[in-house]
C-alpha cells in the first residue's frame, strides 16, 4: 500500500535513535569493552563475542542498558584470566552505569517537530527496552508533555502493534509509525496495517539491520522535520 497521509490521526514514534541518540553510546561502550580484552583478541573479535552473548541473553534479560552491561560482564568473565576478572567487573559496571546516566541528546529538529504536531495528532512513544531506563530518558528528554501516550513494550512484533492500536482506539490505517529500525519499527507495524516512516540512523545496531525492499511500503525521511510537509 503506498503511503497516504489523509487518514492519519495517530503518530507513534520509536525513541532510541529516532528521537534521541542512543546507539553511538553503545558503540563507545563496546570499544571500552574491547580494550579490556585487547591482550586476548582483536577488537572486532571481542565485539563479536559480546554480540553472541547479547543474542543468547535476549530471551532472559531483554533489551536495554542493564542487559547490555550483564552481557559485557559475562563475556569478560568467560574470556579473561581469573586474575583480571575482579578489575574488569569493576570497569564494566562503571561503563554500564555511565551508559545509563548519559545525558539525553535529542536528534535534530525533534522538539520543534513534535511541538508542531502536538494538538493536531495523537502522539505516542513506542519503545522497547528496560522500563526504568526508558522512563528516565523520556523524563530527561523534556518531551514527555508533548505525548498523549507512552508505550514501553518488551518486543516490537505485529501482535504488539495490533494490541497497541486497539488500546489507542485507532484503526491501523490511521496510524503512522516512525522509527529508525526496519526490523522493529517499520515492518511489524506495516504488517499490523499501519503506515510507516523510516528514518535510518547511520549507526544501527547489527541486530536491527534489515534489507530495504525494492518497493518500500513506507516513506523514507532523513530527519524528523521532513514529516511536517507530509502531515501538516
Ligand atoms: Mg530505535
Amino acid at each position: 500500500m503506498p503511503f497516504t497521509a489523509a487518514p492519519v490521526r495517530f503518530v507513534c514514534f520509536d525513541a532510541d535513535d529516532t528521537l534521541w541518540k542512543n546507539e553511538e553510546f553503545y558503540r563507545q561502550a563496546e570499544q571500552r569493552f574491547a580494550r579490556l580484552l585487547s591482550a586476548q583478541m582483536p577488537p572486532e573479535q571481542a565485539i563479536e563475542k559480546l554480540f553472541q552473548t547479547e543474542m543468547d541473553n535476549l530471551s532472559t534479560f531483554g533489551y536495554g542498558a542493564k542487559s547490555f552491561t550483564l552481557s559485557m560482564m559475562q563475556t569478560a568473565l568467560e574470556l579473561l584470566p581469573p586474575s583480571q576478572v575482579p578489575g574488569a567487573m569493576e570497569t564494566l559496571l562503571s561503563v554500564g552505569k555511565e551508559l545509563i546516566h548519559h545525558p539525553v541528546e535529542l536528534l535534530p529538529g525533534v522538539k520543534q517537530t513534535l511541538e508542531k504536531l502536538a494538538g493536531k495528532y495523537h502522539l505516542s512513544v513506542v519503545t522497547k527496552g528496560d522500563l526504568l531506563d526508558q522512563e528516565r530518558k523520556l523524563k530527561n528528554s523534556g518531551l514527555l508533555p508533548l505525548f498523549n501516550h507512552v508505550e514501553i513494550v518488551s518486543d516490537k512484533n505485529p501482535a504488539a502493534y495490533r494490541a497497541l492500536f486497539v488500546r489507542l482506539g485507532a484503526k491501523p490505517a490511521e496510524v503512522l509509525m516512525v522509527g529508525n529500525s526496519l526490523k522493529s519499527d517499520i515492518f511489524p507495524a506495516v504488517e499490523a496495517g499501519a503506515q510507516a516512516a523510516y528514518l535510518p540512523c547511520a549507526c544501527n545496531w547489527k541486530h536491527e539491520e534489515s534489507e530495504e525492499p525494492a518497493n518500500p511500503p513506507y516513506i523514507k525521511i532523513s530527519a524528523l522535520p521532513e514529516l511536517l510537509p507530509v502531515l501538516l
